[in-house]
Order: structure tokens, then C-alpha cells, then sequence
């Protein structure tokens, strides 16, 4: 697993505030561009003054250089291209990573649910700054990248400045396609979703999760009354104005036993959407507290999945099978099947190193790996 945040061995810093860096090894920038460029110094060979921070994953033992940050090895993945959020404290946060193609970019940790497996729980603090940060930050992603995604808690919540950041979005970065993730309930209401299909980006997609058909349990599930209805009426008003909508669903104790059930609903009244998801539980914040309540072995489900798969795939649902590994579903599930893990907590395990099928395995979350999985989990040979 990368660490994709962590606090320098030691610092010297003038930094008055945050900053973000694009991470460079270029001594010779061009002078005017160098103050958004932390250069990682080979010892002291390419000191260049004049960039905004230094950063090295081994000390440079020569004093006086402004915004030095020794930054811990486990950090060491970083490279040209990629940026970085760097705190006078000397807190480091990786934000983007050039050769990766899962970058999402958290925007806050509020949220108007309380999921029972919320990975991110929520926070009711002003973070905004968040939201200030990744504003800044696309004016750093380089303009070819393919994806970015945008999540929280509920970056809706920040109503028309979330608005702001999906139209900055189009406006610089125009060939990138958006993944964001949301609770769709900020849709119900007909103005906002106006103003958001008026930015017409030519690939945003909307991934909401419906975890029932039945309300209560829904609801029950987002420990939210009420959000069935206007999640529903959020993801219709999405799709009256021809915006792209993937719903997911988190398979668990929860929602395993209505599964079957739920995919005959949208197949039934919300057949136009874009795309379905049904994915394993990640390991992650709430999980692990309510372990007891959630949690279901895979293989015990696999029929239950096959059976869902197909009544979404019988009406012509594009439909895809997440976070779940080969050894534990059945055959039938195979052509829905995707690696999905994010590749920065995509982790095997030892019976892994046998298996003929690793390559198109999608492997475990490192927090399943840590706490919980499959007590079925056989190479394939
Ligand atoms: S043994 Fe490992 S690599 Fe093989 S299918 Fe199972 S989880 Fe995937």
C-alpha cells in the first residue's frame, strides 16, 4: 500500500502557509515558473534557489536551504509530474500521481449521511480549504490526463461552488473524463441539477449508491431518513437532463439479502441508467466498526451475485462486478468481472502466489488483507 500522506523526518521550513508543488528533478525551470515546483534534490548536486520547496528521501546534510523537507522512504514512489500538498508543519499529502490512473481528489469529509460502512466517516468541521486546494490543483494536472475523480463525504454539499469546480474542470482540463462520488440527494432539487447539466461536460459521471429497493432499509443503511426518496428523485432529474448516472451498490450483511430484489428495481424504473456497480466492502473507517453487522464472506453470496448480475444484464444494463476476487465468484459473473481496486491499496495475499489467474485478478483492498476476508480464497491452478 502507498502512503499517500506522512509528516518529513525533519524540515526547515519559511512556508507561511500550505502549498501545492509539482515535483520536479529539473534544476534549470524556467525562473518565472520555479515557486510551484518542489525540487527532489540527488543529494546536493542539483540545488537550483529559487523553487518553491526541496524535498529528498535521504537528508542532504547541508544547511540553509529554505523549505527543505526530508520526506520518510515510504514516500519515495514520488516523482516528476506528481504533486504534492506540503503544510508548514510538515505534513505531506500526495494528490496526484502522473502514472496513476486512480486519482480522486477528496473535497470533504461532511457529509448528510452516516453510512454504516462509510470508508471516509464524516467530520463536521470546516474543511473547505479542501475544496479551495483542488481548485488550485487543476491549474497543476497536466492537460492529457484521462480521469480524475472527485469525492468526500458529499462534495455536493458545497452547492454552487461545486458547481464552480466541475465547470474549472471542463475549462482546463477538457479531454479529462470526471468520476464524482455522491449521495445524489442535492438532485431532487430540479435548479441545482439544471445549473450542473448546464456546464454539459462531455463525461462527468455520477456514481450514487442505492443500497435497497426498500426505503427503510436503505435508509436504514445511510442511517438517513428521507434519502431513498430524494436519491431517487436526484438520480431522475440527472437522467431527465441526460446526465450520466453509475449506481452502486456495496454488497453486505445489510444488502445481500434484498439484492436480487434491488437490481429488479432499477432494472424496472431506472433502466436508463448508465451503468450499475456491485461491490465488495473495503476494510475502511465504519467498516471495521460495525464489522459484525456488515460483514458476509463473499463466496457465501456468489450465487446471490450471479442471480443479480444476470437480471441486470437480462434487461440490458451495463453492469459491472468490483472489489471481489476470481477464486470466490462464479464463472457466470466473469464477463461483468473488473479489476477495481485503486492500484495505492490493491494488495494479494500469500495463496496469490500460485494462482494462474493473479494477472486478471482484481486482488484485495490492503485493508481486507489487514482485517477480513474470504475463508475461500484458493489459487486457481
Ligand atoms: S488466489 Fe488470489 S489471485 Fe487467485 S483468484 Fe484468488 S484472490 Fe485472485
Amino acid at each position: 500500500m502507498l502512503k499517500l500522506h506522512g509528516s518529513a523526518i525533519s524540515h526547515d521550513a519559511t512556508l507561511m502557509q500550505r502549498g501545492l508543488f509539482i515535483v520536479t528533478k529539473k534544476s534549470e525551470l524556467p525562473r518565472t515558473i520555479k515557486s510551484k515546483y518542489a525540487l527532489l534534490l540527488d543529494n546536493y548536486l542539483n540545488y537550483e534557489e529559487g523553487y518553491g520547496a526541496y524535498i529528498s528521501f535521504s537528508e542532504v546534510k547541508i544547511s540553509n536551504i529554505k523549505n527543505y523537507f526530508y520526506l520518510p522512504k515510504e514516500m519515495d514512489y514520488l516523482g516528476e509530474g506528481d504533486i504534492i500538498r506540503i503544510e508548514p508543519s510538515g505534513r505531506i499529502n500526495s494528490l496526484f500521481r502522473i502514472n496513476s490512473s486512480h486519482n480522486t481528489i477528496l473535497l470533504t469529509e461532511q457529509c448528510n449521511h452516516y453510512c454504516l460502512m462509510c470508508s471516509q466517516p464524516p467530520k463536521n468541521i470546516d474543511d473547505s480549504w479542501l475544496m479551495d486546494d483542488a481548485m488550485a490543483l487543476l491549474d497543476l494536472i497536466p492537460r492529457e490526463t484521462r480521469n480524475i475523480g472527485f469525492s468526500g463525504g458529499e462534495p455536493t454539499l458545497y452547492g454552487d461552488h461545486f458547481i464552480d469546480l466541475i465547470n474549472k474542470t471542463k475549462l482546463i482540463l477538457p479531454n479529462t473524463t470526471v468520476d464524482v462520488l455522491s449521495n445524489g440527494r442535492a438532485f431532487s432539487d430540479s435548479i441545482f441539477t439544471s445549473k450542473f447539466a448546464a456546464i454539459n461536460h462531455f463525461d462527468c459521471v455520477l456514481g450514487i449508491p442505492i443500497y435497497s429497493d426498500d426505503p427503510a432499509r436503505h435508509d436504514y443503511v445511510v442511517q438517513s431518513k428521507g434519502a431513498f426518496d430524494e436519491t431517487i428523485l436526484g438520480i431522475l432529474n440527472l437522467k431527465k437532463y441526460q446526465q450520466k448516472v453509475e449506481i452502486r451498490i456495496v454488497i453486505h450483511k445489510q444488502t445481500i439479502d434484498r439484492l436480487v430484489q434491488t437490481c429488479e428495481f432499477i432494472a424496472s424504473n431506472l433502466l436508463f441508467v448508465d451503468h450499475v456497480a456491485l461491490m465488495g466492502l473495503e476494510m475502511m473507517g465504519f467498516t471495521r466498526a460495525n464489522l459484525d453487522q456488515l460483514w458476509i464472506d463473499p463466496f457465501e453470496y456468489k450465487d446471490i451475485l450471479s442471480e443479480a448480475v444476470d437480471v441486470l444484464t437480462c434487461y440490458g444494463i451495463n453492469t459491472s462486478v468490483y472489489n471481489h476476487q476470481l477464486c470466490v465468484i462464479n464463472d457466470d459473473v466473469l464477463p461483468n468481472y473488473k479489476k477495481s481496486i485503486s492500484d495505492w491499496k490493491n494488495e494479494y495475499v500469500d495463496q496469490c502466489d500460485s494462482c494462474l489467474k493473479k494477472s486478471e485478478c482484481g486482488g484485495f483492498f490492503s485493508s481486507s488483507k489487514m482485517y477480513r476476508y474470504s475463508d475461500h480464497i484458493k489459487a486457481i491452478i
